[in-house]
């Protein structure tokens, strides 16, 4: 471990205490402190690895007040751990502010690698991952939900949120109303517990699945929707393609495309894509 006192920023499990690594325990036990969202869950944790390290509460009813205390502890020479209540600090959970201030005063931020639950949850669904938007949790109110969505409708990136399992049947609504009903999604319940479930479909079927059983509408889910895809080009019907192949016959396939593309009445690039596949 690093000797300079430092913040150190460590994740914990989402469910499965096995998913503790080695390195977190290593901190947790080094440290002089350890900012947590909540003392008494994170106690259950902390006990169970042995960790008798000082505790300290740093939620966000009280972040700002306790962040210049956490620098002074830093300026006397501890080290100070943040965790929340499971996954990674910051990422739905408290520690921004506090991680601003500790930089802001020249101080070392020194993050762990570990658990969070939009990325484990990514990392099985099946949908791109190649670029991807979390989003944390949906507004409460239907109509903050739906403008949320609307705004998000042509992202073409995968979309992450939140959710808690009283909200999950609106939020699913208000996706179907939002991005479609034939938009593919993935819901992800219980990643690394004993229920750990995956439902996919179009967000209309996972809907009716979520629905129709009420055991999906418990514990912790993250819901994972596909990117806008762009529609396919026009389809081109086979008159315009009957033309394209004359042409093709007599000129280079990009004057016959860009004619039978004027004849017609759809784009050059289109047919002359089309000229290609067909080996024109
Ligand atoms: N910081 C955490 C992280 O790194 O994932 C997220 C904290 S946020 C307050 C809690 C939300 O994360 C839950 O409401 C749920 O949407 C999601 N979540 C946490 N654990 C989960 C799990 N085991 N399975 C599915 N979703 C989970």
């Amino acid at each position: 471990m690093d000797q300079a006192a430092a913040l150190y920023i460590v994740p914990t499990p989402i469910g499965n205490f096995a998913d503790m690594s080695s390195r977190a325990i290593e901190v947790l036990n080094q440290v002089s402190l350890i900012a947590c969202e909540d003392t008494r869950h994170s106690g259950r944790l902390l006990s169970h690895y042995g960790i008798e390290t000082r505790k300290t509460a740093l939620h966000d009813h009280n972040e700002r007040d306790r962040a210049q205390w956490i620098v002074e502890q830093l300026q006397s020479g501890q080290s100070v751990a943040l965790i929340s209540d499971a996954g990674t600090p910051l990422i739905s959970d408290p520690g921004y502010h506090l991680v601003k201030h500790v930089r802001d005063a020249g101080h070392k931020v020194i993050p762990l690698p570990g658990p969070c639950a939009a990325i484990t949850a990514l990392s099985a669904s099946g949908l791109p991952s190649d670029r991807f938007s979390f989003e944390g949790f949906l507004p409460a109110k239907e109509k903050g939900r739906i403008d949320k969505l609307t705004a998000l409708k042509e992202d073409p990136r995968t979309l992450i949120f939140y959710e808690s399992p009283h909200r999950i049947v609106h939020s699913l609504t208000s996706i179907v109303a939002a991005l479609g009903a034939d938009r593919q999604i993935v819901m992800a319940r219980e990643v690394t517990k004993t229920f750990e479930t995956f439902l996919s479909g179009t967000a209309e079927d996972v809907l009716a699945m979520v629905t129709a059983d009420e055991n999906q509408q418990k514990g912790e889910i993250v819901i994972m929707c596909h990117g806008f895809a762009q529609a396919d080009d026009e389809a081109i019907p086979k008159v315009a393609i009957d033309t394209l192949t004359l042409l093709a016959g007599e000129l280079p396939l990009k004057k016959a495309a860009a004619i039978a593309a004027q004849i017609h009445g759809f784009k050059k690039n289109a047919l002359y894509k089309i000229g290609l596949e067909l080996g024109l």
